[in-house]
């Protein structure tokens, strides 16, 4: 064989395996059923030890995972996971990672078992055209997925994937790249942001770890401001939330716990009822307060 025929041959060869890929990744993608629009839910995840935990905010997990329709895949998009550039986890069986220190030993022996979905992945890569999609093979589920994940699907029979944020990026442009993941609302698929709306852990008032609903001024400011703009409606002030002043500076002083509501915000449709649970503060400086579109 001479050397062109031999790169025709390799060339072909090429080819012909990426369109078996693309046809097998087409082929998988459709188990997938169509399926009633599924709810979108953001929330506020708090401590991990609400992992091992029962209590008021878990309780609701568990209600939720009850109460909506059974998914068939769920996509985290979680406040622990930033990136250079947007990553969906693509492994067959993600890791639990135990991204946190100074807690219990018994944090740490937690698992979540739940498969991924590798064909999903590469559909998130393809529906996504604002930017090129990795897929990741290193991740896993972080705390901020699996600690809430465990209460809504305790026996991790359901594919979990997470998506990154891009930490480059401003609130505006996660907020569109949110939008492309639309349909998969209709494909049975849970998508979910992690994270919590006021958190500033610098300023967390540890001497009231033990009172229920405990928050500072300017948290409690910053929660009531932005529970009314999301059932206004008004996500364009959300998305700027650096211009609204002292409360909001000191309840987002980092975006990562925030940008995973933009997620949530960006697939609410038109007229779509929104409802907020576990809008409770904690310790000062956080709160747990969560949102659920649709049903
Ligand atoms: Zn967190």
């Amino acid at each position: 064989m001479n050397r062109k025929s031999f790169l025709q041959s390799l060339g072909l060869l090429t080819l012909t395996t990426t369109s078996m890929k693309v046809n097998a990744l087409h082929t998988l993608s459709q188990s997938l059923r169509p399926t009633a629009r599924m709810p979108v839910l953001f929330f506020g995840h708090g401590s991990p030890m609400n992992a091992l935990e029962n209590n008021v905010f878990t309780q609701k997990w568990n209600d939720i995972g009850a109460q909506i329709p059974k998914p068939q895949a769920v996509l985290c998009i979680s406040a622990h996971w930033e990136t250079k550039g947007t990553f969906v986890t693509a492994m067959p069986n993600p890791k639990t990672i135990h991204d946190f220190g100074g807690f219990p030993e018994a944090l740490f022996q937690v698992q979540y078992p739940a498969p991924g979905n590798p064909a999903l992945a590469s559909e998130v890569k393809h529906l996504i055209k604002k930017t090129e999609v990795g897929l990741n093979e290193d991740w896993g589920l972080d705390h901020g997925t699996w600690s809430v994940v465990k209460h809504l699907y305790p026996q991790a029979d359901i594919p979990v994937l997470q998506m990154s944020l891009d930490y480059s990026q401003a609130p505006a442009y996660h907020y569109a790249l949110a939008k492309e993941l639309a349909e998969l609302r209709d494909k049975g698929v849970l998508i979910m942001g992690s994270g919590n709306i006021v958190h500033n852990l610098r300023l967390i008032a540890w001497d009231q770890m033990h009172t229920p609903g405990y928050g500072f001024d300017w948290a409690l400011e910053a929660n009531e401001k932005m529970k009314k703009m999301m059932l206004a409606g008004d996500h364009t002030a959300l998305i700027n939330y650096k211009t609204l002043g002292k409360a909001f500076e000191l309840a987002i002083p980092s975006p990562d716990h925030y940008l995973p509501l933009l997620y949530i915000l960006a697939l609410q449709k038109a007229n779509e009822k929104i409802s907020i649970f576990n809008d409770q503060a904690m310790m000062g400086s956080l709160t747990m307060t969560s949102l659920q579109i649709g049903d």
